[in-house]
């Protein structure tokens, strides 16, 4: 899953980038639900919300590392819903 670092400043651009609904503002700045975010897999080849963010905010969650197989895995479960 992705993070997004404090220098979000709240443009809410990414949030209807994102096909797996994964984004909502938090208590200051947005955030990525690691449940909901597959890095893009099964729906783009690269990382939508991270190819808008004006201010590169938006990193890999180091302490949330997924390989290939297991996004695609949650893209699957999240196609059930
Ligand atoms: Fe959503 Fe894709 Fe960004 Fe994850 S990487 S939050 S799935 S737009
Ligand atoms: Fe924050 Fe970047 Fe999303 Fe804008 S696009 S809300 S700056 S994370």
């Amino acid at each position: 899953a992705l993070k997004i670092t404090d220098e979000c400043i709240c443009c809410d651009v990414c949030v209807l980038e994102c096909p797996n609904d994964a984004i909502s503002l938090g208590e200051e700045i947005y955030e990525i639900d690691p449940d909901r975010c597959t890095e893009c897999v099964g729906h783009y080849e690269t990382s939508q919300c991270v190819e808008v963010c004006p201010v590169d905010a938006i990193i890999p969650d180091p302490d949330i590392r997924e390989d290939r197989e297991n996004l695609q895995r949650k893209y699957l479960r999240l196609q059930q819903e």
